[in-house]
């Protein structure tokens, strides 16, 4: 399903660069791994620079986990706000939740 959360896909959804040949965007999924198929679902994704924002630098989501969770937090309160879910509804959906800040502290 298309994203719920960014309709301009030619501008990264982090830093809102605009899409180039240089600066190509990718589809990223909110919530991967295991729970991919249902950012797929529920159109939980997002555009975001390839090389910048996405999987390469420091503060690429793919490698820095802290500007990752921000990012997974933001979404589930759009997710719940766009399709009326409680925290544990989504939790039954998508299997955790994000925007608990102590839970992921502990993790860390
Ligand atoms: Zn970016
Ligand atoms: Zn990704």
């Amino acid at each position: 399903m298309e994203s719920i959360v960014q309709k301009d896909r030619n501008r990264c959804y982090l830093c809102g660069r605009v899409r180039t040949t240089f600066n190509p965007l990718d589809e990223h999924h909110v919530y991967f791994g295991p729970a991919r198929p249902i950012s797929e679902r529920y159109g939980l994704k997002v555009y975001l620079c390839h090389f910048g924002c996405h999987l390469f630098s420091l503060k690429a989501v793919h490698n820095n986990a802290k500007r990752c969770r921000e990012l997974q937090a933001d979404v589930q309160r759009i997710a719940m706000e766009y399709y009326g879910w409680t925290i544990a509804d989504f939790v039954r959906i998508v299997g955790k939740n994000y925007t608990e800040e102590t839970t992921w502290e502990k993790e860390e």
